[in-house]
C-alpha cells in the first residue's frame, strides 16, 4: 500500500490545532448568544445554480462543483450567504423581521493554496436580516470587534469602504451590467484596468476623474476622508448618500466601541458580487490579508425569490484569527482544565479504578485511565511527559 496523504490544499488538525479552531468557534458561538442570533445549520453540499447565482465570477470558477450519482449538478458550499439567503427567502420567510442567524463551519474553494489560503477553511457567520437602517450596520462592526477582543487579539485595524459609492458614481453614468467585474478589479486593487473598463462602458470624463480622485481618497481619520469623498462626489448624488451613510454608521459605532481603529478607503471594493453598502475588514499588522469580511447586501434575498429584504453580515474567518492568535501569541484557553490521572495498581484493582474514574469525570474532572498495564512508576512518569 503506498503512504496516504492529504489531499492537495487540504489539511489535518491534530489535537493541538483544533483546540485552537473549536475555542475561535466557541467564542463565536458565545457571542451569537449574547447577540441574540440563532444558529442554523445548512448542508455542505448545495446546487450548483444556488451558489453559482450570486456568488461572483472568481468564486464559481474555484467551486468543487460535480454530479452527483443522481445526476444532479451540485457543489461544496463556497460561502454561506447563499444558503442563508436561500432559507430566508423559502423556510424562513414567513419569520418576522429582523432575523439573526449564526452558523459556522467548513467551506470549500479550489484556491492556490498559500499562506492563510486554504481549499477548506472554517468561517463564522453573522446575517442581520430585515433592516437597512445604520444601527445594524453599527452591530455587526461591532460584534466583530468584540469577537477578536474577547480572542484576546490586539492592534486590529478595519479597513472600511462603502461600495454605494464606487456603484453610485457608475450607476449615474449608466453603467449597471460591468459594475461587478469593475468592483473585482478594485477588489485586486487593479485601478487602470478597473478605469478601462469604466471607460470602454462608456463613462464620461468626469466620472473618469471622479473615479481616480476616489480611488486615492484614504486614511485613519473617519470625518476628514469623508468630507474628501463627499466633495469629490459631488454631482452623483447616489454617491453622496452612501457617504452620508457610512457616516451615521462610523458614528453611531464610536459612540458604542471603545476607540475603533479604521482606514476608510473610499476606493476598497470586495469581490463577491451581493455588496451593495458599507464593507469591512480587519486586519492585525502582523499580517497582511483580511481576518474577516462584512457587508451590506440589500439585493441578495430578492434574487433567490424572496421579498426584497435589507441584509448585513460577516463572515469571520477562523483559520486567519487562529494564525493572529498564533502570530501574537495569544493562548488558545485561558486556563486548562483539571486532568487527572487513573492507575490501577494490580489486575484487581481495575474494576474499582473504572468507577473511580467514572465518579471523578461526574465531578466535572478531565480524567484519563490506565489502559497499558503499565508498572505505576512507568504510568507517573507518562503522566509527567504529557503534562
Ligand atoms: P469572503 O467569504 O471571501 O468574503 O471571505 C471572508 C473571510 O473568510 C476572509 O476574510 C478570510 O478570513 C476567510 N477566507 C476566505 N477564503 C479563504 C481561504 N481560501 N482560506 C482561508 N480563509 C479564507
Amino acid at each position: 500500500m503506498p503512504a496516504f496523504r492529504t489531499v492537495r490544499g487540504m489539511r489535518d488538525f491534530l489535537p493541538k490545532d483544533t483546540e485552537r479552531i473549536r475555542h475561535v468557534e466557541q467564542v463565536s458561538r458565545e457571542l451569537a448568544q449574547l447577540y441574540g442570533y440563532g444558529e442554523v445549520i445548512t448542508p455542505v453540499v448545495e446546487s450548483y445554480d444556488l451558489l453559482a447565482a450570486k456568488s461572483g465570477e472568481e468564486i464559481r470558477e474555484r467551486m468543487y462543483a460535480f454530479k452527483d450519482l443522481g445526476g444532479r449538478k451540485v457543489a461544496l458550499r463556497p460561502e454561506f450567504t447563499a444558503s442563508v439567503a436561500r432559507l430566508v427567502a423559502t423556510k424562513m420567510r414567513n419569520e418576522p423581521k429582523p432575523m439573526r442567524l449564526f452558523c459556522v463551519g467548513s467551506l470549500y474553494r479550489y484556491d492556490e493554496p498559500q499562506y492563510g489560503r486554504f481549499r477548506e477553511f472554517w468561517q463564522a457567520n453573522y446575517e442581520l436580516i430585515g433592516s437597512d437602517k445604520p444601527e445594524a450596520d453599527a452591530e455587526i462592526i461591532m460584534l466583530t470587534n468584540d469577537l477578536l477582543t474577547r480572542l484576546g487579539l490586539r492592534k486590529y485595524r478595519f479597513k472600511i469602504g462603502h461600495m454605494g459609492i464606487l456603484r453610485g458614481i457608475l450607476s449615474q453614468e449608466g453603467i449597471d451590467e460591468e459594475q461587478n467585474s469593475i468592483m473585482q478589479l478594485l477588489d485586486k486593487k487593479r485601478w487602470e484596468e478597473a478605469l478601462t473598463v469604466a471607460r470602454e462602458s462608456g463613462a464620461s470624463q468626469n466620472c473618469l476623474t471622479t473615479l481616480r480622485k476616489v480611488f486615492e481618497i484614504r486614511g485613519e481619520d473617519a470625518s476628514d476622508i469623508l468630507k474628501k469623498v463627499e466633495k469629490s462626489v459631488q454631482g452623483y448624488e447616489r454617491a453622496v448618500a452612501a457617504v452620508e451613510n457610512l457616516r451615521e454608521i462610523l458614528q453611531l459605532t464610536e459612540e458604542n466601541v471603545v476607540k475603533l481603529e479604521v482606514m476608510i478607503e473610499a476606493g476598497f471594493a470586495r469581490g463577491l458580487e451581493y455588496y451593495t453598502g458599507i464593507i469591512f475588514e480587519p486586519y492585525v499588522p502582523e499580517i497582511e490579508i483580511a481576518l474577516s469580511g462584512g457587508g451590506r447586501y440589500d439585493k441578495l434575498i430578492e434574487l433567490f425569490g424572496g421579498e426584497p429584504t435589507p441584509a448585513v453580515g460577516v463572515a469571520q474567518g477562523v483559520d486567519r484569527i487562529v494564525l493572529a492568535m498564533k502570530k501574537q501569541r495569544v493562548p488558545s484557553k485561558v486556563a486548562k482544565e483539571r486532568r487527572v490521572v487513573v492507575i490501577p495498581v494490580n489486575e484487581e484493582s481495575k474494576e474499582k479504578a473504572l468507577q473511580l474514574s467514572s465518579k471523578l469525570r461526574t465531578a466535572g474532572l478531565s480524567v484519563e485511565m490506565e489502559v497499558m498495564e503499565r508498572t505505576v512508576s512507568k504510568a507517573l512518569s507518562d503522566a509527567d511527559r504529557r503534562k
